[in-house]
């Protein structure tokens, strides 16, 4: 396109610009003729050295109006905008008829625009051969850039990326910029109108051809990350094109000569931008840059040699060429974006995949988060032996929507002691019992690999479905596995099993430090000795026994029991036989007890027995039978027989006694008054203890 501008203007040197006084031109030379208000006369003179040669033939040209003038004779008019009825349909010159043996005659021309003219004499079948030569060129360009445009825009409907939009853009402009200088628009009924514009408008086309060209090269070879700087200068170039194809439409007559200049400046410093661009891609290895630099180089060749036209090169090809060049680098550079389809497609795909990968991810990664919670939550409210089902029970409410499961078990052997059959939902349970009947070894072996996997188990009858086997750190002897099993049979996937298996490692774990913490509260509680509550224990349930009876105005008793004599045992048997003692006597108590009653280790050789809602005679009783009971204990320590005996002291609670130091006071005082009384019985407290 610099070249184009060259054409145009840079050649003045070459050309032989008419001067009235000058000499006549002779045939087959170049001739510049500028813009200009009137017609301006260029004299001929013609070598008709054949008597067939009755024609004369001028390359269509951006002229307003051309003829011929010999004497008062005139030819008809010509013109670029206005074809005459009778020409072909891509006509590439004008072709006058020449009076008779005549040798010189003046041709007459009328322009906006500054042209170039190479006038020269011929026969007619020469004409023809001219014309047909062009035209057939001219038209298979334009069919190939019309079904590049069409193709650029299917492609654009099916791959929704702009980068073939561009395409589109640089095919459609090409063609109308073709279609346009070489005159041919013309002549087409619908788009006549268009030579309102004359010269301006075969530039404006031009310029958007440009604009679509800068558009094109800067999508297709990424530069606004291979080179930032070079993409801004396409931008530019691109809003310059723009910009002065908008004037160009303005069609104003004073800007011919400068419109002409700045479309072919812009020309050529598109050509010159795409050619950097082109070897930007073939640097950054885009797919067929190679191809395309050659072709723009080709381009920027055919057009630099129409500028050498007037220094004798010149012909069909110097015209056509360019054209037809570009049209092949527009093809190329469809093939590449052809090319780009796949990688388009393979790239939307990942995006595709990475965002659900992603949201999958997330969503797992919010039920994980929740499920901790949840079973930090709930286990720690629960009693020992609710613990286990509990928190599976919270793996399968989100393992079961998350990984799309019909329905999900857990089978759990020795796990805290329990041995564990449970499903969800509640209807597939028969299904897991026949399953594990069936396939116990399988499964506990399974247990054993701690590797999660997926088969096809079936309990011999049924159909055998597909199950992921994951197993869970459960410490042997003992041995879990959950059990999963989707309603469509399709397979789980690693990451599917990883999660599960996660899950279940969540479960087993916090279910651990939550029996753990059970037991833990429990042997703070307890009395180490004879697992009876130890005083503190028993201190705390005293007040909050005696409050509540006071609240609830209910009967309450209290028990001392303290061993008679067993000083004396821990000195005639040692103390390890002491312990023994105090452990049969704990026994002892216990099956005496009822379970809303409270057992505690309250000193030494002391215990006490906390009754609920009973009155001083029910204590009494059982203070007899524990008495009793005691006295019967034979217990043997090392071959020697040892005899126990306990005294008792009973107490009641007054109606307003809300703490119990008084009652427990009166029991103990009780007791004294037993062992006073000679021990192995049970003593009473007054009401008012004296
Ligand atoms: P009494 O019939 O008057 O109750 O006489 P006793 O000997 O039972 O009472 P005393 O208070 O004189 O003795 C209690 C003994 O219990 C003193 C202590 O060495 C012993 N003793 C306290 N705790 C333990 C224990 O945990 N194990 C053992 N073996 N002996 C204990
Ligand atoms: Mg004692
Ligand atoms: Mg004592």
């Amino acid at each position: 396109m610099l070249a184009w501008c060259c054409v145009t203007f840079a050649n003045d040197a070459g050309a032989v610009a008419h001067r009235p006084s000058a000499p006549r031109v002779a045939e087959g030379n170049l001739v510049h003729v500028p813009p200009s208000a009137t017609p301006v006369r260029i004299p001929l003179h013609l070598a008709r050295d054949n008597a067939e040669i009755d024609r004369l033939w001028v390359q269509r040209v951006m002229v307003d109006e051309v003829w011929l003038e010999h004497g008062t004779w005139r030819s008809p008019k010509q013109s670029f905008f206005r074809p005459e009825e009778d020409i072909p349909s891509f006509p590439t010159g004008f072709a006058f008829e020449l009076p008779r043996g005549v040798e010189d005659v003046d041709l007459m021309i009328s322009t906006q625009a500054p042209v170039n003219v190479r006038p020269t004499s011929q026969t007619a079948s020469g004409v023809a051969e001219l014309q047909q030569r062009g035209g057939a060129l001219a038209g298979a360009n334009y069919a190939s850039l019309a079904v590049l445009a069409f193709m650029a825009l299917s492609l654009f409907a099916a791959v929704r990326d702009r980068i073939y939009l561009a395409l589109l853009a640089l095919s459609a402009s090409a063609f109308a910029w073709f279609v346009a200088s070489n005159g041919h628009l013309y002549g087409w009924t619908g788009v006549r109108w268009f030579a309102l514009w004359g010269a301006q408008g075969v530039w404006a086309l031009q310029l958007l051809h440009c604009a679509a060209a800068t558009w094109l090269a800067q999508r297709y070879a990424e530069l606004e990350l291979a080179s930032p700087r070079l993409d801004r200068v396409g931008n530019v170039l691109r809003y310059v094109a723009l910009g002065l194809a908008a004037i160009a439409l303005l069609r104003l007559d004073a800007l011919a000569w400068p419109m002409a200049w700045g479309a072919a400046l812009v020309g050529g410093a598109t050509l010159v931008f795409t050619i950097a661009t082109a070897i930007v891609a073939v640097r950054n290895r885009v797919w067929n840059s190679l191809s395309v630099l050659t072709v723009v180089l080709l381009v920027a060749g055919a057009f630099a040699l129409r500028a050498f036209a007037p220094f004798g090169i010149h012909g069909f090809w110097v015209r056509y060429g360019p054209q037809l060049a570009l049209t092949i680098c527009v093809l190329l550079v469809a093939v590449g974006m052809i090319g780009r389809i796949a990688h388009v497609r393979d790239e939307r795909d990942r995006e595709r995949l990475a965002r659900g990968d992603s949201e999958r991810r997330l969503e797992r990664e919010a039920a994980r988060v929740e499920l901790v919670q949840q079973l930090q939550r709930r286990l720690r409210e629960l009693p020992a032996g609710d613990l286990e089902w509990a928190a599976f029970r919270s793996v399968f409410e989100r393992l079961l929507p998350l990984l799309r499961l019909e329905s999900a078990a857990l089978v759990a052997y020795g796990f805290h002691g329990f041995d564990l059959l449970l499903a969800e939902p509640i209807s597939s349970k028969p299904h897991y019992t026949d399953l594990l009947a069936a396939r116990m070894g399988m499964m506990k072996g399974l247990a054993r690999t701690q590797a999660p996997v997926q088969l096809q188990l079936g309990n011999g009858e049924s159909v055998h479905l597909l199950h992921g086997v994951v197993p869970l750190p459960i410490r042997a002897p003992a041995w879990g596995v959950l059990l999963l099993q989707r309603s469509d049979g399709s397979s789980f996937t690693d990451e599917e099993l990883a999660l599960a298996s996660d899950f279940g490692r969540l479960a087993v774990q916090h279910a651990d430090e939550a029996a753990a913490a059970l037991s833990l509260r429990r042997s703070a509680e307890l009395d180490a000795l004879t697992g009876t509550f130890n005083r503190r224990t028993i201190d705390l349930w005293l007040s909050r026994c005696f409050s509540d009876a006071h609240r609830e105005e209910q009967l309450l008793s209290v028990l001392f029991v303290d061993i008679d004599h067993f000083k004396s045992i821990n000195d005639t048997h040692g103390h390890a036989a002491g312990d023994a003692v105090l452990r049969q006597v704990s026994e002892v108590l216990r099956k005496e007890l009822q379970p809303t009653d409270l057992l505690g280790r309250y000193g030494g050789e002391e215990f006490v027995i906390v009754l609920p809602g009973r009155n001083g005679d029910d204590a009494r009783q059982l203070g007899e039978r524990i008495r009793s009971a005691i006295e019967l204990v034979r217990l043997d320590y090392e071959g020697k027989p040892i005899r126990i005996t306990v005294s008792v002291g009973v107490a009641t609670r007054l109606p307003r006694e809300s703490e119990p130091a008084a009652a427990v006071a009166r029991a103990d005082q009780a007791l004294y008054a037993a062992k006073r009384g000679g021990r192995n019985r049970v003593n009473v407290a007054p009401a008012v203890f004296s």
